[in-house]
């Protein structure tokens, strides 16, 4: 991005804006394991239609430097998550996604919450204390991720 921009800084961008595409695993890992509500995959970021809309602006602006590093990070990182995630043909779509209500079941059917759990412990281990520390202070989740934990109901005496 360097020899073809000119500009030393395209480089860094390109690699930063391709690695933080991934902080929008946060709110959903979030809300999937340490709320322990309904998976959601939301994944704001993973998505084509920001590519596209990053596209159009460069067409419009005549691609300054910074943003085409950014359009090239953003595109590999969405490129390499499509080609080897498996997912299905418009899972990287965020209009696709909402269609179906952001709702893991009906998105990744095969998708295991405690999978994802395992994976997070060995590759994030400081996610995996967060989410810990937060269940320990908040015993009573209104929807458990566990399929075999009983849930809670109300008894009136
Ligand atoms: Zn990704």
């Amino acid at each position: 991005m360097w020899a073809i921009t000119g500009e030393p800084l395209a480089l860094p961008l390109t690699v930063g804006a391709g690695v933080l595409v991934d902080v929008d695993h946060s709110p959903d890992l979030w809300w999937n394991l340490a709320l322990r509500r309904e998976p959601v995959a939301v994944y704001l970021l993973h998505s084509w239609e920001w590519l596209a809309g990053l596209m159009v602006v460069g067409v419009l602006t005549g691609s300054p430097w910074w943003l085409s590093a950014v359009v090239v990070g953003f595109g590999l990182h969405l490129l390499t998550d499509h080609l080897f995630n498996h997912g299905g043909r418009w899972s990287y779509s965020l209009i696709y996604r909402a269609s179906k209500g952001f709702r893991m079941a009906k998105l990744a059917p095969g998708w295991e919450v405690d999978q994802t759990y395992e994976v997070l412990r060995k590759e994030v281990p400081v996610a995996v204390m967060l989410i810990e520390w937060w269940r320990r202070r908040s015993p009573s989740p209104v929807r458990s991720a566990a399929p075999n934990r009983r849930h809670q109901t109300d008894v009136d005496d």
